[in-house]
């Protein structure tokens, strides 16, 4: 299949992601160019009061109108997600409808209590978007703990891992966008 672009939709600012940095691993890594759209609000519906955090797979159906042609949709949100069965997630993808969405709540240092480090966050926004576009291509988790495919469990595990895919799972990107 060929792929036309990287499409990148914020729900409210977040004003310590580095645009530049993202973008440029993003098609350094991907070959597709990446566009980002302007902040659209949070999807209140997807909110659980009880839990305090959002129904992550809900802003997947939120992003479906930018799905055109061959494109990917990446959502990025600074609230906290969750599933069912989970007690948060750094992000959720679909291969059926190539949308992804990641979160940045506990990306940041001051979420452990510890002191910010924009390189260390914008490090750590970039391995939760290449992952999740990972799964709009169709690759499942990786055993190798330094593939960005590797399962995050913690965010010692993001942190463990690189933002770039192992030879297999490189392979298998490849075939998906037919570099
Ligand atoms: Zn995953
Ligand atoms: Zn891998």
């Amino acid at each position: 299949m060929r792929f036309s672009s990287i499409i990148i939709q914020p729900f409210r600012p977040e004003d310590s992601i580095d645009r530049g940095f993202i973008t440029e691993k993003l098609e350094e890594i991907f070959s597709l160019p990446v566009v980002w759209k302007s902040p659209m609000g949070l999807p209140a519906a997807a909110f659980d009061p009880a839990r305090r955090q959002y129904l992550g797979s809900y802003f997947l159906r939120e992003l479906l109108s930018l799905v055109q042609g061959e494109n990917i949709v990446l959502g990025i949100v600074s609230v906290d997600l969750y599933e069912p069965g989970l007690n948060f997630v750094f992000g959720v993808a679909s291969g059926y409808t190539r949308t992804a969405v990641i979160s940045t709540f506990r990306l940041h240092n001051s979420f452990y209590g510890l002191p910010e480090d924009p390189a260390v966050f914008n490090e750590r926004v970039l391995k939760e978007a290449v992952h999740e576009i990972g799964h709009t291509l169709g690759l499942g988790h990786c055993p190798n703990p330094e593939c960005v495919m590797h399962f995050s469990n913690s965010i010692a595990d993001t942190d463990r891992k690189s933002y770039m895919f192992c030879p297999s799972c490189y392979s298998k990107v490849k075939a998906a966008i037919g570099l």
